[in-house]
Order: structure tokens, then C-alpha cells, then sequence
């Protein structure tokens, strides 16, 4: 089959140096658009290329890669998901999020598969993208306003049919938990934000005209009306729309409560607070959106009916903020949330790392670790929410106690020592709780960005288990329930997304991860065109290949997909081994009281036992974690370990590289 990298693809990149002001445009190298496809794999396998071992995340030499996935754009349901991938001033190590809204679309349509912002401005700058006319604009009237007044200001300036991703006063402030923020709502977590702030880009905005063209557009999209059809009468997804929307969350899984103390039930249990049980947030929806591309619309729309933000409209509450910035903190008070998930959109940072940091903050507090001398008289009880407020305003501006909330969760333990680190429940940096060995503790410890949910966890046998798909793959012996088999084959599901550029759905489900993944298991059939002829039933990734090659016009294989996700899961471990990460930070986070007598020790025996069985599946060595060379000369990438050797030795990761706390920036006003 002829090999055309303009189809699926648009075949260009883009390259902005902030320090000289150059605008380059760039062919998207055959080689890596084959071996990473596109989204998380194409910025993954730059940032290894470009950001060199112990750079300062905040500083010129760490780098932004922006990508929609290969398939956005192409009439895919839910495929306008844009991957946003640094070095993470927030952890230290390799640091990806994934928006929705319609940047990743208008992107595609304006014709680049990936946009690489390096250096560091003197001034304020945003970047305007009218198709092919690229320019580096003046920021200077934009500085020190919301993520809100930002996209509306510069929505007014180029027109409604363009999209924004920017910053607000927290990037600017390099707030170590702030977010890129798309179409003012959606956001890309893991600091991306502040590292904006860092090299002065305030915006970019894009407008885009171009069709997406496709191999053989015919059987694309029969496929993709298919998938769209499987997706429309799927359970999960109907009481997604018809019910809960982006919170459903609630309904299956456990939030966090008071720093992790214990876990409450979603729904049926009595202890779990009446005010924030999944059902009771209907109350305060007015409508659904969605994002560009999807007819699942998850995202409530509400208002907020009481308080100092009475009146305000707010978009796509979620469980992780319920439970982040809700119960893990001790506040049980609805409006309190949402006035609090409204402020994170606005100034622009992440509710998860945000609450979390706050979470031991309170923790400290209540305890009696840390006093009022630490906090500036702040009294951080559990549940006064107004402290809460304020001390995100405080954070935002890095205002006292708050300039230390800004460094993030790993370095505020840091910083008070042992006790507050034995209550630090993270994993590289990012805290999802403590938990007993198996397979969700493991999931987190070999995240590539540290602990969270959207690794693997979510689609491994076991946790997800209502999702009607789930269990019909596991009866059809597609995917296994053993947990390191389940674990691979949930890690390469989410590698494929963000690649690919699909939502894992607002419950991060399989049928919305991974696209036609339903036909799996069925035998062959004979409308799939060249493959009739073949013995056998539909592997877990035939479905997502055949896609692929009718948008591509590359014959790609089952085996070909499960190869691009192990190889962007060996690339980002490459990265990570060069930030200083070890065995000894594939961790499992124990509270202090598992830790100190036998039991903690049996735990982490138990762990390492099937971390190193995890290693041996992946190919790595099972004693350090680090990819054996012949992993890489089978994935095809052998030049990673070489440069990987060439490197080393690397010094152990003990957080971010932190700067001194007077040096930040601190401006803009609050909202
Ligand atoms: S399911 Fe929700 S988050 Fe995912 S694409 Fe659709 S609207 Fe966006």
C-alpha cells in the first residue's frame, strides 16, 4: 500500500523560538510520524530529543510541545483531544495533560501536527495562527488578566471561529500547578502553565480551514459511523448524557477524604455527604456542552446560586474537583466547590494538584505539624471553606503561606520534613492516596507522570468493571484479569488515546478509549477489506489498525499499535530515568502508620515482587527498571539507550529544581 504522509497527517510542524522570535515551519519526519503516530507519542519522543537531562522546567531550555492526535479532525467521534507535554515544574519529570474543547481541531485544520514553543521572550507575547499565516504578537495589554478575560479578549480580536489555549495570572506567577487552559475551561495539567509564564506566551490563537485528508475516506468513515453508532447505545455513555455528565465519576469510585484519611462511597452509603452525592449536583445544571467533535456532551454547565459568585456560570465540574478540592480537604459544602473549581478556570490551575497540596496542608495544620505562624494566621481547619478560598487566592499571587503552596505538593513536605513527608501520599510528585499492593497501586507507581488514573488504572479488569465492554473483553479472553496482563494492555489503551487524539470519555471508559475496540474478539469478517482471508477473531487493536490504515494509507497491524504504545512508554521512561528516576520511585505510598511496623514491610515486598514481574513483561531489566537494548532495537528506537548511557550517570530525583521563594513573579490582581 502506497505510504503518503499528508493523509491522517497534515506533514507539517511548527517551530517557535521565543529568545530569537523565529518562526520555522518543518516537515513532520516520516520516521516518527510511523513510530509515534502523533499527540502524547510525537511530543513524548521531541521532548526526549529536546530538553536535555537536569533542565531547569522553568527555564529556556525546557520546551512545549503542543499536538492534536492523528485521527483529530477526521469526523472521528471524540477525537479533538489536544496533548500539551514539558519537562513538569510541578514534578521534575516528564509532564503531559490532555484538553478538550476545539483547539486540537481548529489546530489540525489550520494544518500542523505539532507546535514546539522553545527559549524565552523579554516581553509578554501570544501567538496568532490564521492557517498558513503564523505571528508572534505583542501580550503586553493581555498580561495579568484571567484565563476567562483572555480568551474573550482575543476571541473579540481575531473572531468566533477561532480557539484559544493560555494562561492566567497563575502561569504568569509560575505557579507550579498551573494548567494550559483551552477555550477557558478545559485544561492540561502537570505545571505546563507555569513553564507559558516562564518563557513569557500569554496565548496562542487559531484559526483553521483546511480539510484533513484521508486515504480511503470511503471506508473511514463507514468505520468511524460505527464506532459512533457502538458508542451512541453504550450504558455507561448513555447515563453519561442522559444523567450525570462529567461527574459520573462519583457514581463507581471512591473519593478521598481529609488528605486521604479514608475513602467514601460515591453513592449508596450513608456516610457519604447528602449534599455531594452524584445525584445531587443536578440541581445546579442549566445545559450540557461538549467538546468540538463529540456527541456525548459530558460537560455540565452550571450555575452558581448562592455566595460571593452567585450568578457566575461555571463548565464541566468533575469528580476530581468534588473530591480534590471537595472531601479530601474536609469541605463538604456544594457551592463552596463550585465557586472553588470556577477560580482554578479563571486563574488557570489544576483542581487535582491544587487540592491535593491543600489536602496536606490541612493535613499539617490540623495535626499540629505546622501553627499559624506557618500559615499567616490562616486558620486551615478542615471545614472552613473560606480559608480554603483565600488560600487559593494567596497561591495564585504567591502571596506568604501561599508562595508555598505554589511549589506543589512534594516540595511543601519537603520543606516542613520528615513528619510532613510521612504524610506526603505521592508517587513521583503526584499524590492519587495511599493504597495496599496490587494492581491499582502498581498502576500508579509506574506511571509515567506519576501517580494518576489516567495511565491504566481505569481500563484494567477489575476497577472499571460495570463497563459492559470490559467485561465482555475479559469473558472473550481478550484481556486478562491477571494484573500485570491487565495493566499493559490498560497503559497501552491510554497511550493509544492521546495519541490518536480520543477522549477516554468522562469515566475513562474502554469503548471511548480506544475506537472499534467492540469488534474484539468477534471472528473476521468479510467486509474487512483485505483481511478476510485471515484465520482467527479481531485482536484487542485490529479495529483502531484498520482505522488507521484507511486514514493513513500505512498498512498498520494490531501488532503495530500494542509497538507504538510500548515504545512511548519505553521513551517516556528513558526521559524519566534521565530526570533521576529509579526502581526506588516506582513506589507505593503508605500512610505512616502501614509504614512503621511489619505489615509495611511485607506490603512493599509484595509490591517490588510484581514490579519487577511489570518489568519483565515490558522488556526492562526486572532489577533497575531501565529498557534492555534489545526492547529497544525490537521497538526500533536503540538510539534512546544509547544516549541514555551516553548521559548518565544521573542524579537521583528528589523533586523540581526549585527556585529561590523572593524570586517569583507576583503580579496581576484578583478576580
Ligand atoms: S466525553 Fe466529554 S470530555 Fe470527552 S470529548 Fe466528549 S464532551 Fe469532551
Amino acid at each position: 500500500m502506497s505510504r503518503n504522509f499528508k493523509t491522517g497527517w497534515c506533514g507539517t510542524i511548527l517551530d517557535i523560538n521565543l529568545t530569537t522570535g523565529s518562526i520555522t515551519k518543518s516537515q513532520l519526519d516520516q520516521n516518527d510520524a510511523r513510530l509515534f503516530l502523533g499527540g502524547r507519542g510525537l511530543n513524548s519522543k521531541t521532548l526526549f530529543d529536546r530538553v536535555p537531562p537536569g533542565a531547569d522546567p522553568l527555564g529556556p531550555d525546557n520546551i512545549l510541545c503542543i499536538a492534536p492526535g492523528v485521527l483529530t479532525a477526521t469526523l472521528l467521534g471524540l477525537s479533538s483531544r489536544l496533548q500539551v507535554t514539558t519537562l513538569s515544574p510541578y514534578s521534575g519529570i516528564l509532564g503531559d495533560g490532555n484538553a478538550g474543547g476545539a483547539f486540537a481541531y481548529v489546530m489540525k485544520r489550520a494544518g500542523y501536527d505539532q507546535i514546539i514553543i522553545s527559549g524565552k521572550a523579554e516581553t509578554p507575547h501570544y501567538l496568532w495562527i490564521d492557517d498558513d499565516t503564523v505571528s508572534l504578537l505583542p501580550a503586553d495589554d493581555l498580561w495579568g488578566t484571567s484565563v476567562w478575560e483572555t480568551t474573550d479578549r482575543l476571541m473579540q480580536r481575531h473572531g468566533k471561529n477561532t480557539s484559544v489555549a493560555c494562561i492566567g495570572q497563575a502561569g504568569e506567577n509560575l505557579v507550579r500547578l498551573a494548567s494550559t487552559m483551552v477555550d477557558k475551561y478545559a485544561s492540561a495539567a502537570r505545571g505546563s502553565g507555569a513553564v507559558w509564564g516562564s518563557k513569557y506566551l500569554k496565548a496562542i490563537v487559531v484559526r483553521g480551514s483546511q480539510k484533513v485528508a484521508l486515504h480511503d475516506r470511503e471506508r473511514y468513515l463507514a468505520l468511524a459511523k460505527a464506532d459512533r453508532k457502538y458508542l451512541a447505545k453504550d450504558s455507561v455513555q448513555q447515563e453519561v448524557s442522559a444523567v450525570y455528565g462529567s461527574h459520573y465519576g462519583m457514581v463507581n469510585w471512591f473519593p478521598g477524604y481529609r488528605n486521604f484519611e479514608k475513602v467514601l462511597p460515591g453513592d449508596a452509603v450513608p456516610e457519604a455527604p447528602e449534599a455531594l452525592r452524584p445525584q445531587a449536583w443536578k440541581q445546579y445544571e442549566i445545559g450540557r456542552i461538549g467538546c468540538q467533535s463529540c456527541h456525548i456532551k459530558c460537560k455540565n454547565v452550571y450555575k452558581i446560586p448562592s455566595g460571593n459568585r452567585k450568578g457566575e456560570r461555571g463548565e464541566a465540574l468533575e469528580y476530581e474537583a468534588i473530591y480534590c478540592m471537595g472531601t479530601n480537604c474536609g469541605i463538604e459544602d456544594p457551592v463552596a466547590i463550585l465557586e472553588m473549581e470556577n477560580l482554578a478556570d479563571i486563574y488557570g490551575v489544576d483542581v487535582i494538584a491544587l487540592g491535593n497540596t491543600i489536602a496536606l496542608a490541612k493535613d499539617l495544620y490540623n495535626r499540629g505539624i505546622i501553627t499559624d505562624a506557618d500559615t499567616d494566621g490562616l486558620k486551615l481547619t478542615w471545614e472552613d471553606a473560606e480559608a480554603q478560598i483565600e488560600l487559593i487566592h494567596k497561591t495564585v499571587f504567591r502571596e506568604g503561606f501561599g508562595n508555598l503552596i505554589a511549589e506543589g505538593l512534594y516540595s511543601l513536605a519537603k520543606h516542613f520534613g520528615p513528619k510532613a513527608m510521612a504524610l506526603c501520599y505521592h508517587v513521583k510528585g503526584l499524590s492519587r492516596g495511599p493504597h495496599p499492593p496490587g494492581l491499582y497501586a502498581l498502576s500508579h507507581a509506574v506511571s509515567s507522570r506519576g501517580a494518576d488514573h489516567l495511565r491504566g488504572r481505569s481500563w484494567s479488569a477489575g476497577d472499571n468493571s460495570s463497563e459492559d465492554i470490559l467485561t465482555t473483553l475479559v469473558d472473550r479472553q481478550i484481556i486478562s484479569d491477571d494484573p500485570i496482563q491487565s495493566i499493559t494492555a490498560g497503559e497501552r489503551a491510554t497511550a493509544i488515546a492521546d495519541t490518536i487524539g480520543r477522549c477516554k470519555g468522562a469515566v475513562n471508559t474502554w469503548a471511548c478509549a480506544v475506537p472499534l475496540v467492540w469488534k474484539s474478539g468477534e471472528a473476521w469478517k468479510s467486509d474487512q477489506a483485505g483481511k478476510s482471508e485471515q484465520a482467527g477473531k479481531v485482536g484487542l487493536w485490529d479495529g483502531l489498525a484498520e482505522l488507521l490504515t484507511a486514514a493513513t494509507g500505512i498498512d498498520f497491524t494490531g501488532d503495530d499499535i500494542a509497538d507504538i504504545a510500548d515504545r512511548i512508554h519505553a521513551v517516556e521512561r528513558a526521559f524519566n530515568i534521565r530526570q533521576g528516576i529509579t526502581i526506588e520511585h516506582d513506589r507505593l505510598p503508605q500512610k505512616p502508620e502501614v509504614k512503621k511496623g511489619p505489615e509495611g514491610e511485607k506490603q512493599q515486598m509484595e509490591h517490588f515482587k510484581m514490579l519487577s514481574a511489570y518489568y519483565k513483561k515490558h522488556g526492562y531489566d526486572p532489577d533497575t527498571g531501565i529498557p534492555l537494548p534489545e526492547t529497544l532495537q525490537r521497538l526500533a528506537i536503540s538510539e534512546i539507550g544509547i544516549r541514555l548511557a551516553e548521559d548518565g550517570p544521573y542524579p537521583l530525583w528528589d523533586g523540581p529544581l526549585l527556585w529561590d521563594p523572593d524570586s517569583y513573579p507576583t503580579g496581576g490582581t484578583r478576580e
